[in-house]
């Protein structure tokens, strides 16, 4: 066998070391949870390879986690019967940065962001590191499931790690062996006291069994069964029960602002479970960004790149486990079959009308999820016309009226003042500015409520023609409106007829822009102001212009 050799981590791998151990205070625990789920992960791997390849299951096909507490040596190691690492998959997924998330991770820690580090670490898949927090040194034996040889990593987390082979012996079958060398601050992570309630509180639901060993030499003892949470009926499930698995699953720290769990009965057979986080994931506008939810068949993880939801509900974690999709068809085929497409939908329309629900019976928990996803969804109004509709009313938007308050479109509409067809809204970066803009100044003088949109998807689906319960959607920068037909608020003087005073200014004001402007005119919308500048009735609305010219066309 070759001796080990020393290499050293990536430069980024060893910042993020740094900031990692010096980021994390509270939370310790973290680590703990992140080195049990990849645990999991390797046994989940394992099953679907052995779906094509069952000679990788040897003669112990049951997957399980293995906990061992030392406290005479202050060591904790977990162990796992699943997919293992060969040496060059160790040096590559443990040396060095395999995920783009770890730069943008690394940068929200330095940039001191309000989220300690523990908080980010599971977003940014960069758990194994979360180790050095507790760990001095780390030790990983592993040996990759049908292989023959082993292989020693470690490292005391300070720049450089060890790789070597070692006796096959030492990983019996296949899988993973983390040893932890504890921290002397960190000693309790090798008593049976705190690790238990630890690992049950956290991990209970990692559809994978864990197994804890007092001592080295203790029989182990089962502290979580390994069932699938969502295949038991929603009357024995806890809502700490659905937090923890949401957090375990979807690496978040917060609880779950909407939790969706059933079974679809019918041509196919499924269960759901799916939640709406509390807060904004870090890449959620990042180009990159896939759908998280998972597929699993028959309780086997298959992929999570299945695109079960529209980019839209992109913020959406968890899970669907399919009964009737094939589990030796592979992940490409799946994309394909008519069973997916059903699932899709199916999950889809089921969300948007729970979503729906929310806003009917918890008003301001929906305005939470509106506020943190309301920009994600409104890409749904030119993405998805078939749910139109749908989407349409469940967008809430501030108008010109509602000050700080949020106004779904079956209100605005239920508010329209006599002769007004159409919905009104003004486009702009800042709240603040749009509500003042001199273009308001002839809809409030008519007490006309004015959407203010200012995410920038707004410019694109509102002015795609779109319309609620037949009433179109109008800028109010976009050509004369019909301000004249809708009568003025009590108490304000009547328009008046252009007089021949007003008409020698116009011909004026013309003759000095000449080409610069398409047209002037006297206008009913101004009430205090002199000007306003206005797109052509035809003309592209003026924001959708300005971002259009900013994106080079
Ligand atoms: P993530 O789990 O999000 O990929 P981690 O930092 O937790 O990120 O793990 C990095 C990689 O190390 C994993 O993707 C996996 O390839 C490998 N790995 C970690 N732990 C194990 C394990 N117990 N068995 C097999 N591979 C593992
Ligand atoms: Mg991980």
């Amino acid at each position: 066998d070759a001796a080990p050799n020393t290499r050293s981590f990536e430069a980024d791998v060893s910042r993020l070391l740094h900031l990692m151990v010096h980021s994390v205070y509270s939370d310790k625990d973290v680590f703990l949870r992140e080195l049990v789920s990849n645990a999991a992960d390797a046994c989940e791997k394992l099953r679907y390879e052995a779906i094509a390849s069952p000679a990788l299951l040897g003669d112990d096909p049951q997957p399980r986690i293995t906990v061992t507490l030392d406290p005479d040596q202050r060591r904790l190691t977990i162990e796992d019967n699943g997919i293992g690492m060969s040496a060059a998959e160790m040096a590559e997924a443990l040396g060095t940065i395999a995920r783009s998330g770890t730069r943008a991770f690394m940068e929200q820690i330095a940039a001191g962001e309000k989220a300690e580090g523990s908080q980010l670490i599971g977003q940014f898949g960069v758990g194994f590191y979360s180790a050095f927090i507790v760990a001095d040194r780390v030790d990983v034996t592993s040996r990759r499931a049908g292989g023959d040889e082993a292989a020693l990593w470690s490292s005391d987390g300070l720049g450089t790690y060890t790789l070597g082979a070692v006796e096959a012996s030492e990983v019996p079958v296949r899988g993973t062996r983390v040893v932890l060398h504890l921290k002397e601050d960190a000693a309790d992570y090798s008593q049976r006291f705190s690790v238990e309630a630890k690992i049950k509180a956290q991990s209970g639901h990692v559809p994978v069994p864990i197994f804890l060993r007092e001592k080295p030499d203790a029989e182990p003892q089962q502290i979580a069964d390994g069932a699938a949470l969502w295949t038991r009926a929603r009357a024995d499930i806890s809502e700490e029960d659905y937090t923890d698995f949401y957090r375990t699953n979807a690496g978040q720290f917060d609880t779950p602002a909407l939790t969706v769990h059933y079974r679809a009965e019918g041509t196919h057979e499924y269960n759901v479970l799916a939640f709406v986080p509390e807060t904004r994931p870090f890449d959620l506008f990042d180009p990159d960004r896939a759908g998280r939810m998972k597929l699993y068949v028959r309780r086997v993880f298959i992929t999570d790149e299945a695109q079960i939801l529209p980019r839209y509900l992109r913020f959406v974690r968890g899970l669907v486990d399919s009964q009737d999709l094939p589990l030796n068809v592979s992940r490409e085929m799946i994309q394909e079959s008519p069973v997916l497409a059903s699932i899709q939908k199916g999950v889809t329309n089921r969300l948007l009308s729970e979503l729906n629900k929310l806003a009917r019976t918890e008003p301001d928990r929906f305005r939470q999820v509106w506020e943190h996803f309301g920009a994600v969804l409104k890409e749904g109004l030119y993405e998805d016309y078939g749910r139109r509709e749908t989407l349409l009313k469940l967008a809430r938007f501030r108008t010109s009226n509602s000050g700080t308050e949020w106004r779904s479109l079956q209100d605005y509409v239920a508010g329209l003042k006599e002769n007004q067809t159409a919905i009104y809204y003004a486009v702009g970066a800042d709240l603040d500015r749009l509500a003042s803009s001199p273009q308001l100044e002839g809809f409030r003088a008519r007490g006309i409520d004015v959407l203010l949109l200012t995410d920038q998807v707004d410019s694109f689906w509102a002015s795609s023609g779109i319309d609620f319960e037949g009433k179109p959607f109008k800028s109010v920068t976009q050509g004369l409106s019909d301000l004249s037909l809708i009568p003025l608020n009590e108490g304000e003087a009547p328009a008046a007829e252009t007089s021949d005073e007003v008409a020698s200014f116009i011909t004026f004001v013309k003759t000095t822009l000449g080409e610069a402007v398409s047209d002037v005119r006297a206008s009913d919308r101004l009430t205090e102001s002199a000007v306003c500048l206005v797109a052509p009735d035809s003309g592209m609305d003026r924001q959708l212009e300005k971002l259009l010219a900013g994106a080079g066309r």
